[in-house]
C-alpha cells in the first residue's frame, strides 16, 4: 500500500526555542540506561564535581528541578512564617511560588524598565523589621547588578538567593554568576541555556550548607555505616537521575560555544530591527549587553495599543512561534488573594502587558532572524497604518 508523501510547507515552523542534544550525549544517555544504574549515581556525583568547578570550586549540588532549589536555600537560611521576602513581580511564579511553599511572605518590589530586572534603587524602602531575604532574577539573562545587590543584603543583613535560572553563563565584571555571592540557583529545564531535561543546581557558600541541602533533597535521610539511617528535618523528594545527570554533562563542556551563538543570534536581531526602523514604530529592545549577558531571550515590548495575542496569532500564522515571559506574578489570583493588586508595580504591569519573546536557540540561523524581524516590522507598521 503506498502512503501519500507528506506536504511540506515551503519554510517549516521555527520554535520559540529548542534544545541541542548532539550524538555523544544520546549515546552516553542510552549506555547509562544499560549500565544497571539509572537513578542518582556516579553521574549525579560527576556532574555536581564538574559544576562545582565551573562555579570556581564552590559546593554545588543537583536536584530535579530549578524551583527546589530556591525552596531548599530558604529552607536552610531558617526563612519561613513570619518573614518577608523581597522579590520581582516579572518572573516566572516559581520565583515567588516558593516564598509561599515556606510559609513566609513575598513582598514585590517594581523592576526598573530599562533592565526590566528588578529596581534595586526602590529595596531599600520595602525592607521591613520581618525582611530576611532578597531572591533577584535576571531576566533573559541579564545579570542584576550585584555590587549594588549585594551592599544592600550586607547593610540590612538580609540573605540573598540568586534566582540565576536564566543566566548561566553570564557574568558580572568579569565573573561567572555564581562563581560568588550566597546562594544561587539555576534550573536546567529544556527552555534554558542548558539541559537536563528537568533539573536544577544550587551553588552553596560552605559544605555544611551542601549536606543540608541533600537532606532536603531526599527525605531529610542521613546514612552512616553499613545499616545507620536517620531523619532531622522534613525533606522532599527532590534527587536527579543518573540518565538526567548525563545529559548535563554532555551539554556542560558546550555552554559557551551555545551562549556565543545565541549572542550572536542576538546580535543579529538588533541589526535587523535598526535597519527596518523598529524604534519608529514603536518597539521597545532589550538592553545591547553582549559583555555579561548569556542572551537566554531574546525579549521585545510591543507599542501599548496593540494586542499582543493578536501579534502571536499574526506570527503563528506565518510560521513563527513566540512567547509570553511573563505574565506579572503579583496580579495572579493567590496573590491578589494575599493583597497585591494592579497599581502595585505599575512599571511591571506596563511591561508585561505588552512584552513577547521571540525565538532564540543556537541551531537558529541568520535567515531565521531576518524572517522574525520582517513579519514583526509587518506587523507593526500595518497595526501604524490603520
Ligand atoms: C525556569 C525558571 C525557574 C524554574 O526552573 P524549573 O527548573 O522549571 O523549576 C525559576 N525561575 C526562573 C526565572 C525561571 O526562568
Amino acid at each position: 500500500m503506498s502512503v501519500p508523501a507528506a506536504t511540506t510547507p515551503a519554510v517549516p515552523y521555527l520554535p520559540l526555542t529548542r534544545p541541542t542534544l548532539d550524538e555523544a550525549t544520546i549515546a552516553g544517555v542510552v549506555e547509562v540506561l544499560r549500565s544497571g544504574w539509572i537513578t542518582s549515581g556516579p553521574n549525579v556525583k560527576a556532574l555536581e564535581g564538574k559544576l562545582s568547578e565551573y562555579f570556581g570550586g564552590r559546593p554545588v549540588r543537583v536536584f530535579n528541578s530549578g524551583t527546589c532549589t530556591m525552596e531548599i536555600a530558604l529552607r536552610i537560611a531558617g526563612i519561613g512564617a513570619g518573614h518577608e521576602v523581597i522579590t520581582t513581580p516579572l518572573s516566572w511564579v516559581a520565583t515567588s511560588n516558593v516564598i509561599l511553599e515556606v510559609g513566609a511572605k513575598p513582598v514585590f518590589v517594581d523592576i526598573d524598565p530599562v533592565t526590566r530586572n528588578l529596581d534595586l534603587a526602590l529595596i531599600e524602602a520595602a525592607i521591613t523589621p520581618a525582611t530576611r531575604a532578597i531572591i533577584p532574577v535576571d531576566l533573559a539573562g541579564l545579570p542584576v547588578d550585584r555590587d549594588r545587590l549585594y551592599a544592600i543584603a550586607k547593610k540590612h543583613n538580609l540573605r540573598v538567593i540568586e534566582d540565576a535560572a536564566q543566566s548561566m553563563g553570564s557574568t558580572w565584571n568579569g565573573q561567572r554568576i555564581g562563581a560568588f555571592g550566597d546562594f544561587v540557583s539555576v534550573s536546567f529545564h529544556p527552555n534554558k541555556n542548558i539541559t537536563t531535561i528537568e533539573g536544577g543546581c544550587l551553588v552553596l557558600n560552605t559544605e555544611a550548607e551542601a549536606k543540608i541541602a541533600e537532606q532536603y533533597r531526599l527525605q531529610g535521610v542521613v546514612r552512616s555505616g553499613f545499616d545507620g539511617m536517620e531523619v532531622e528535618v522534613v525533606g522532599g523528594k527532590f534527587n536527579l537521575t543518573d540518565v538526567a545527570a548525563r545529559v548535563g554533562l554532555g551539554q556542560l563542556p558546550r555552554l559557551e560555544e551555545f551562549n556565543a551563538k545565541r549572542r550572536e543570534l542576538a546580535r543579529a536581531y538588533f541589526e535587523a530591527f535598526a535597519a527596518k526602523g523598529a524604534a519608529a514604530l514603536g518597539l521597545g529592545l532589550p538592553v545591547a549587553d553582549f559583555a555579561q549577558s548569556n542572551w537566554h531571550m531574546f525579549q521585545v515590548v510591543l507599542p501599548p495599543a496593540l494586542k499582543r495575542a493578536d501579534v502571536m496569532a499574526a506570527l503563528h500564522a506565518a510560521g513563527i512561534g513566540t512567547g509570553v515571559h511573563y505574565p506579572a506574578i503579583h496580579l495572579f489570583a493567590i496573590y491578589r488573594r494575599l493583597g497585591s493588586k494592579e497599581g502595585d508595580c505599575p512599571r511591571a504591569e506596563a511591561i508585561c502587558r505588552s512584552i513577547l519573546t521571540l525565538p532564540l536557540f543556537p541551531t537558529m540561523t541568520a535567515a531565521d532572524v531576518a524572517r522574525v524581524v520582517d513579519a514583526l516590522v509587518t506587523i507593526l507598521a500595518a497595526a501604524k497604518k490603520s
